[in-house]
């Protein structure tokens, strides 16, 4: 067992959580970036000490599945070789920054983010754990529509701004303060009660009628964000995905092996440096009409103890009957956890089968209840409402 405390919520490296297939370690990569000798290491470490799964989170991290108690030090010592390691499990939890993956070597993003990495190490203390910062000053703002509390990011005139997240302006900022107002921002907002009990979001916070202060507001609209990237061909690379956002330890070597660097996104794909064709690997999704990415489904059975059945095992079966504009969602419980938000079908596991949620997410009433895996398998009309 590793001395290192192990919690059951938001895991991280030096924090893992507990799950029904073993420890998840959490692996925030440097500037939203892996080197390949990194990116290698993790595959190389996922099939030594977990169970050869990787996932790709929301967040723009990689999580090693499986990972036995005694198998738990030796990893992160590891990891910490590959400077994969934060000092500490406080400064690591700080650490929450998100990178969008089409920055250039011209546009300010790397320079940023590391400067907000240095920023975070000593401070703002007390921010919720899922606070987090979105570094996104490419030239097509693309991180609008992902999680993030803080956004540094640029005004339809290119210029960079600061803004709190659920804020429709931002206040322009130099290159060289953009990191300071964005922490001072953060301190504001432990400071007017944004923060209870290690809990507590910016969009809420402004939408609760929170007023900032003038030194951090102002009146400039914020870019456009890009429609969310499908797998394909980029300036940047070539964008590829995994089913369900869970990546073999062979297709992450593969990934390490025929490219520069890989770019970590939070729509759980991967932006595979320098790369002007998509790379052959079987586990790999790489077509945007692939129907594998109209379905999303949690962890489910047995990885997670309070899954009521393999949700991607039954998401897989259902994925080729999902029209190609809608989403289904497969939950092995209530809480959701891999999609907050509604979806066209929501299938929720219950000890007396599925509930059928059409148009709702897994908080909203089920216009079914009791449905069998085996009947919507044989019979997809279920799920379309079909007579
Ligand atoms: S939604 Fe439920 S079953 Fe799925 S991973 Fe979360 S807690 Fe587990």
């Amino acid at each position: 067992m590793s001395a290192v405390a192990i919690k059951g919520w938001c895991p991280s490296a030096l924090r893992p959580m507990r799950s029904g297939d073993g420890l998840v370690v959490r692996i925030r990569p440097h500037g939203g970036r892996l080197a390949p000798k990194q990116a290698a290491g993790i595959a190389v470490l996922s099939e030594r000490y977990g169970n050869g799964l990787i996932d790709l989170t929301s967040r723009g991290n990689l999580q090693i599945r499986g990972v036995s108690d005694q198998g738990h030090r030796p990893l992160i010592e590891e990891l910490s070789r590959l400077h994969l390691l934060d000092p500490d499990a406080e400064s690591e939890a700080r650490r929450n920054i998100l990178v969008s993956p089409f920055w250039s070597a011209s546009d300010d993003t790397c320079f940023l983010a590391a400067e907000l990495e240095r920023g975070l190490v000593m401070g703002p203390p007390d921010l919720p754990t899922k606070f987090g910062f979105a570094v996104d000053c490419s030239t097509e703002p693309a991180l609008a529509g992902a999680s993030a509390d803080i956004r540094i990011e640029r005004s339809i005139a290119g210029e960079l701004i600061v803004r709190a997240d659920g804020a429709e302006h931002g206040r322009p900022v130099s290159r060289t303060e953009a990191v300071s107002v964005a922490l001072a921002l953060a301190e504001w907002f432990v400071d007017s009660g944004g923060a209870r009990e290690g809990r507590g979001r910016m969009k809420a916070h402004v939408g609760a009628g929170a007023k900032l202060p003038d030194a951090l507001r102002s009146n400039v609209k914020p870019a456009c964000m890009i429609a969310e990237p499908r797998p394909g061909l980029y300036p940047q690379g070539a964008m590829v995905a995994a089913a369900f956002g869970q990546l073999t330890h062979a297709a992450l070597s593969h990934l390490a092996g025929c490219s520069q660097g890989l770019r970590m996104t939070p729509w759980r794909m991967i932006v595979a440096e320098g790369l002007r064709e998509m790379p052959h690997c079987e586990s790999l999704v790489t077509q945007a009409d692939d129907p594998i990415l109209r379905v999303v489904a949690c962890s489910g059975a047995p990885a997670c103890c309070e899954a009521h059945c393999d949700t991607r095992a039954l998401a897989a079966s259902l994925a080729s009957h999902i029209a190609a504009d809608e989403r289904l969602h497969v939950s092995g419980c209530a809480k959701g956890c891999a999609h907050s938000g509604t979806a066209a079908l929501t299938l929720v596991a219950t000890r007396e089968g599925f509930d059928v949620i059409r148009s709702g997410s897994t908080r909203d009433t089920p216009s079914q209840r009791g449905v069998s895996a085996g009947r919507m398998i044989a019979d997809p009309s279920v799920l379309t409402g079909a007579p």
